[in-house]
Parts: C-alpha cells; structure tokens; sequence
C-alpha cells in the first residue's frame, strides 16, 4: 500500500485505540555501482530512493512492543523488551523489535512502543524494503526517547537489529544509504572507515532517469553462491598478502595473476576493478555529471557477468536489451542470481527502452520484469 502521512496516522488510531506521537518516513536504495565489494572493505555509491517506509509510532509506558504493518493484515506482533535476546521474534516482526532491542543492548533505554508500518518499497526488488523499515523504526524511537544518536550510529543499529535479530549476515551499505541520502546526491561509502561523502547525482538536471528493471527471478543457488564467492575473495587476499582485497590495486593484478589459480585471481579482479570504478564513478559524477557514468556501469556489469559469474541470462538479457535500445550504460545491482538491473538512459527514451526489455523477455520466455524509475531522495526523517 502507499498511504500518506495522515492516512497512517488515521489507521494507527483505529488499530491501537490512540494517536500517533509522530510518524517517520526512511527510503529504500539503489546501488549505484560498487558490488560484492563491502565485505571486502572497499567501496560502494548507493543513493536513498523516492520510495519509502513510513512508520507511525507512540512510546508505551511499559515496555511490551506492538507492531502491526500495512502488508500482513490484521495481524499485531506483540513482544516484551524486558529480557529479550537475539533471535526471539520471527518474522517480519523482528526488523522493528530487533531495533528497538538493539538500541537498549547499544546502551540507549527505550518504550516499548506501539507501531504501525506502512511502504511503498517492493519486498524482495533488490531495494532493501528491509533497511527502510529498520530505518524508519530507528530514526522514530531516536526522536521519541531523545536519545540523539547520530545518523551513523543510527545505521549501525538498524544493522545489529538485521544481523542479530533477523539473523541476517549484511553490511551497513542499506542503512547507510536510508539514512544519509539527500536529494540529488548519491552516498558514498567506505566500508572500511565507515567514512561518507554526498556525491551529486543531479539525474533531473542532466536529463536522465535510472530504470530498475525487476527480473523477479532468484536463481536457487545465490545463498551458495553469495558464500564461495565470499571464500574465495578471503582466500585471494590471504594468498596476496592483504588484509582485506581492499588493499590491492589494479597495478597488483599482474602479480596477482602469478600468485592465484585462474578461478580466485578473476573473483580478485572483479573486486580490485569495481573499487577504482567506484572511485572514478566519484569522480566523474563532481566532474561532469551522470551522462558520463555509461562506460563504468557496463564495465561493472560485464565485470560481474565474466570474472565473479554471479549474472544469470535474464539480467544479461535485461542489461543488452537496454543498451541496444538506447542507455547510456546499464548493470546488474545487488547479490546476483536474479534481482534486479538498473539503466541509466535518456529521459526521453524511458519509455522505448522499458518497452524494448519487455519484448525481449517475451520472446525469451522469461517472465514479465517490473521495470520503474527511482531518483535520489532524501534519508530518514519525520514527516508528520
Ligand atoms: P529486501 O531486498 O527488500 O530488503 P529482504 O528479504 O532483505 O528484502 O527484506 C524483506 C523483508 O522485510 C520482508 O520479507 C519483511 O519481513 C520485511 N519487510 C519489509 N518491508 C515491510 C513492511 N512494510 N511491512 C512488513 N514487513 C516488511
Ligand atoms: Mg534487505
């Protein structure tokens, strides 16, 4: 659903019986470029998306949790804070409860809080519908116990909630994006340092609108694959000698090439090269705009397809059609194995080249993508 402010905020009083103290609204995200990178300390360009979670919420004066959300009818979680460990709410539940215990476990005393969940990002499109809602949570229960945690902070709570209360293992680039994210800009990220930096990403003023193009397939083994991947980029740093793959860079891949077995060295590659595309994405976004970032994103995707094989036929499909038709550069973006690819084309040819993908996957008989355009929004925040 996609309601307002005020039709949230009308919903929670006829589901918990009272108003609202405010309600809060955190974006989606789209990764720019910068992929498989994070867990190898480098570098990703996510930017906060116009699609968001909103959340409308009253602190309790007892500690008992109550959410409910727009997509699971009728249905009230109820949990208590007091003694709650990792892993004790399933569930949809757990991304909300899970912040809230993460901010007492972090040492910030909350309510408990009755809460009331509504989004317009799509589950599951590869634009974590998951850190909006734990964003949303967390910049709520921020403003309602007053606890003045920084924006970073406050993505590292939404990250703890996911790692330990939903049980999964992500990094901090969703977060970081949801909450950082300004108009206009994308958010770049060192996954290292932790470090930001608001890069311009004037799509509008440049003429150009980024498609996500939604195969809504998920290729059964992208668990495993996301894994070995993970092995073999530990083990190509381990042989080379580096902390992280971070460390390496692309005037060490020919050493590189000596040292590891061909499979290990093209996992390196990819990883080596998408860092310095990021960088010089960076670059190139303070220096001549988005119309510029074409050569990179197909190099990234082409990267992803060939050295870390995590593409699969319908994102290939997905990225050649939309060049053919008109893009100025088109990537897979997220995990692999299905998931969603995005396009930056020329405002004018949007709909040519959304039509262009359609056909072909009909006449691949792939099933029908989702194909919609997002633009740099703005983070978290309170909107009513
Ligand atoms: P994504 O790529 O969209 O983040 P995830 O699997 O990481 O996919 O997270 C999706 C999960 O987050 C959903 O299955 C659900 O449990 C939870 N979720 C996200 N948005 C909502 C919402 N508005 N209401 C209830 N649960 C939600
Ligand atoms: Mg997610």
């Amino acid at each position: 659903m996609t309601l307002s402010a005020a039709e949230l905020a009308a919903a929670f009083t006829a589901r918990f019986g009272t108003e609202p103290a405010g309600v809060w609204s955190a974006p989606g995200r789209v990764n720019l470029i910068g992929e498989h990178t994070d867990y190898n300390d480098g570098f990703v360009l996510p930017f906060a998306i116009d699609r968001s979670t909103l959340v409308a919420a009253r602190p309790r004066t007892d500690s008992t949790v109550r959410v409910a959300s727009t997509f699971s009818e009728g249905d009230v979680v109820t949990a208590d804070l007091n003694g709650l460990a990792a892993g004790d709410v399933e569930g949809w539940a757990a991304y909300p409860v899970g912040v809230l215990w993460a901010l007492g476990r972090s040492g910030h005393a909350v309510p408990g809080m009755d809460l009331l969940v509504d989004s317009s990002v799509p589950v599951g499109a590869g634009l974590s519908s998951s850190a909006a809602l734990e964003c949303a949570v967390a910049a709520a229960a921020n403003d309602l116990a007053s606890a003045g945690l920084s924006r970073s902070q406050l993505a590292s709570i939404g990250r703890l909630a996911e790692n330990e209360m939903v049980g999964a293992p992500t990094g901090i680039m969703d977060q970081t994006a949801s909450l950082l994210g300004e108009v206009g800009h994308a958010v770049f990220l060192d996954c290292r340092s932790l470090e930001t930096m608001l890069v311009p990403l004037d799509l509008d003023g440049a003429g150009l609108t980024l498609l996500v193009m939604d195969t809504r397939v998920s290729h059964s083994h992208s668990t495993g694959g996301y894994a070995s991947r993970r092995a073999s980029c530990e083990e190509g740093a381990r042989q080379m000698g580096v902390p992280a793959l971070r460390d390496l860079s692309v005037s060490d891949l020919g050493n590189a090439a000596g040292i590891l077995d061909e499979e290990t060295f093209r996992r390196v590659r990819h990883v080596v090269t998408e860092n310095a595309r990021v960088e010089d994405a960076v670059a190139v976004l303070t220096t001549k705009g988005p119309g510029a970032l074409g050569p990179l994103l197909n190099q990234s995707h082409a990267s992803m397809r060939d050295d870390f094989e995590i593409s699969c036929p319908e994102l290939d499909l997905a990225v050649d059609t939309a060049v053919s038709a008109g893009a100025v550069g088109a990537r897979m973006t997220g995990g692999g194995f299905g998931g969603a690819a995005i396009a930056l084309v020329p405002t004018e040819d949007a709909g040519t080249v959304s039509e262009a993908v359609t056909a072909a996957f009909a006449d691949a008989g792939f099933r029908s993508p989702v194909i919609f355009s997002v633009r740099p929004d703005a983070g978290a925040r309170r909107v009513a």
